[in-house]
């Protein structure tokens, strides 16, 4: 696996081979809470409704990949032991409710923070798409049919660069000063759904999988 340099991708996991429908979800404020640059295992906290959304697409076999911009690194705040070990936490406890994230990417970049930030870092970081991209690479997944969930309008921004048809914005983390712009970006060939959060989204996903 070539692992582009400082992306952060989990090495656990099943690691699904696809080739169909993937559940990109962003992490902080959609599967665990908000917390403001999360570094710390004793502050995670699974979002209502993200174990039961996930173990529902652990059930179709349906590949989940958290995509998390963790800006806290190029801001010095925290490092990657630390958000290894928040990362452990999370897929201990949705495994303590029968729900397993397939894999997870982590952008560190921050323009204001990243020396000699780029567009090549802008494509990692979203709103840019790579780290989606990078996922549907590596689990051989069909863009056009996965989805993504998002509290923040980057989120659903980087699902439309990457080619996703839907977004579900949820109003959980930044959703509620994020929504008017989140919704702005639905287009002819690419919709933006909305949530209150995730156990509503759950409702949403499944009528349009029709299962
Ligand atoms: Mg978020």
């Amino acid at each position: 696996m070539i692992i582009p340099p400082g992306i952060w991708v989990s090495t656990e996991g099943s690691r699904l081979q696809g080739g169909d429908a993937g559940l990109f979800l962003d992490r902080d404020g959609v599967v665990v809470d908000e917390a403001g640059y999360l570094r710390r295992a004793q502050d995670v906290h699974i979002a209502k409704g993200a174990a039961e959304l996930i173990a529902w697409a652990n059930g179709l076999g349906i590949p989940v990949v958290v995509v998390s911009n963790q800006s806290g690194i190029a801001r010095g705040l925290f490092g990657w032991p630390d958000h290894e070990g928040v990362e452990r936490e999370m897929a201990r406890m949705l495994a303590l409710r029968g729900a397993r994230i397939d894999l997870s990417l982590a952008c560190p970049f921050h323009p204001d923070f990243t020396h000699g930030y780029s567009a090549e870092h802008a494509q990692w970081r979203k709103p840019g798409p790579g780290m989606l991209l990078h996922a549907s690479g590596l689990l051989g997944l069909n863009l056009p049919r996965s989805w993504m969930i998002g509290d923040k309008a980057s989120d659903v921004e980087a699902a439309r660069s990457a080619g996703l048809p839907a977004c579900i914005h949820v109003l959980t983390g930044h959703g509620p000063e994020e929504r008017d712009r989140a919704v702005t970006l639905a287009s002819p060939t690419f919709q933006v759904l909305t949530a209150d959060d995730m156990e509503a989204a759950i409702e949403v996903l499944k009528a349009r999988f029709n299962r």
